[in-house]
């Protein structure tokens, strides 16, 4: 509509103007170089006119001329744009297929083709990762590191393969720059947790932890059970460092955090008894085996009634005993007070309901030591042991990383050096327990295995 408006004011104005020129006529009269041109004054205005319009145009087709090697120079930039970034599609399709050759084909292409190095580098790195050509991987990382923008990419490929090759030092130093360059990454904080607990640095591991829950990388309830777990060995590093409070201090910080977690209730008790303080000793082990009875919490109850006559020691884990009745350990643990106590009929009662209840090798070894102390009897005491070659192995802290079956709990698998990774379980097969001090040596290790993020 406007536009229609607007044609119709123009052709009134050129109306108007010719209705103009042909009401005041006159002529222009033009000499040069001896000719003399003579003519209306509408006409020359329509020369004029004309003369601009000509001159219009052929400046427009000079400047189409001057500009033609310029888009194409543009049109070519913008083809090779798009055939670099085809090549890297192709390539990322190739790394993620695990097609290794066409990946390092396709990352020359496009590094040939685009100027965009984050890209390529990333790329190249990782089919060349792809090939196991490691060294060439590392080097296009160590490039990265160079441009503040491909920094933290090349910072994370070479902590992934520090992981994998089990350098713990390098890993950790890596894992520390990458947290300052982007220091919420959920991931980033699992890992750094991870290697901080490996490495035995346990303050920084629990700072770490923390993030890594509140980030989400780690679910709140096991960054409970882990926080206890490091809480734990804070207390036994400050006990190594003569610092008597502060161990009693994060045991029972620990304790707090899990009461039914075994050997923080156990360590505290010791903790507790070594400092005298005998009546609360008892009474942490008393909740801890309400919340679940085992032998280790036994183990302590005996050290902290040390004190008493065996009698009344039988008397006191009865009670205890009591709290959890039928418990195979409970019944355990009173045979070995009785035992103690040269209470025979007492301890073979106990025993036999253990064994009606659930049998397994100890069992059947403490029925052979009463066979042998109460009168002698070498060959029923071979008969039980024979039962117990066979029998069901005994719960004991197994790794839920590599299967390894331990005594005693440690914050750090002494096989895998995994934290946190002790259940106290049955061991699918019958395997050897290896004593603390008989466990490899930490440069002995296979190479560490980062738990996966969840
Ligand atoms: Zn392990």
């Amino acid at each position: 509509m406007i536009r229609a408006l607007w044609f119709l004011a123009k052709v009134a104005v050129l109306v108007a103007i010719a209705i103009w020129l042909a009401e005041h006529p006159g002529s222009v009269a033009v000499e040069w170089g001896g000719y003399v041109v003579e003519t209306s004054f509408a006409m020359m205005v329509l020369l004029v006119v004309g003369a601009l319009g000509a001159a219009a145009l052929i400046y427009r087709f000079w400047r189409a001329v001057v500009g033609a090697p310029g888009s194409l120079r543009r049109m070519s930039r913008s083809r090779r744009r798009e055939k670099g970034y085809r090549a890297l599609t192709q390539g990322m399709v190739a790394v993620a297929a695990g097609d290794a050759v066409t990946a390092r084909k396709m990352a020359r292409k496009a590094d040939g083709l685009l100027n965009e190095p984050p890209l390529t580098m990333l790329l190249s790195a990782q089919a060349a990762q792809l090939q196991g050509d490691e060294k060439a991987a590392r080097e296009y990382f160590n490039a990265m590191l160079e441009r503040p923008e491909t920094a933290f990419l090349g910072l994370r490929g070479l902590l992934t393969q520090a992981v994998k090759a089990g350098d713990r030092v390098e890993a950790l130093n890596l894992a520390r720059r990458a947290h300052k360059l982007q220091p919420n990454t959920p991931w980033l904080l699992a890992t750094l947790y991870d290697l901080e607990a490996r490495s035995g640095d346990w303050a920084a591991a629990e700072g770490s932890l923390q993030s890594a829950v509140q980030a989400g990388a780690i679910p709140a309830e096991e960054g409970r059970h882990r926080r206890a777990a490091l809480l734990l060995e804070r207390s036994f590093e400050a006990e190594r460092r003569g610092r008597g409070d502060s161990a009693l201090y994060h045991a029972q910080s620990a304790h707090d955090l899990l009461p039914g977690f075994v050997p923080a209730a156990a360590r505290l008790a010791r903790l507790l008894a070594a400092a005298g303080r005998h009546k609360p000793a008892s009474k942490t082990v008393e909740r801890a085996w309400r919340l679940g009875p085992a032998p280790e919490l036994a183990d302590v109850y005996r050290e902290i009634l040390a004190g008493y006559d065996p009698l009344t020691r039988v008397k006191l884990f009865e009670k205890l005993a009591a709290q959890t009745p039928g418990n195979v350990e409970g019944h355990l643990a009173v045979a070995r007070a009785a035992l103690d106590a040269e209470l025979w009929g007492e301890a073979r009662a106990h025993l036999m309901k253990a064994l009606e209840a659930q049998p397994s090798q100890r069992i059947y070894r403490l029925l052979a030591d009463l066979e042998r102390t109460e009168h002698g009897n070498e060959e029923a005491a071979r008969s039980w042991l024979a039962q117990a070659a066979t029998a069901k192995p005994d719960p004991a802290w197994t790794c839920r990383a590599c299967g390894a079956v331990s005594h005693e709990w440690s914050g750090l698998c002494g096989h895998c050096s995994a934290f946190d990774s002790l259940e106290w379980k049955t061991p699918q097969v019958a395997l050897h327990l290896a004593a603390p001090a008989e466990r490899p040596a930490t440069s002995l290790l296979p190479p560490m295995v980062p738990e996966p993020a969840r």
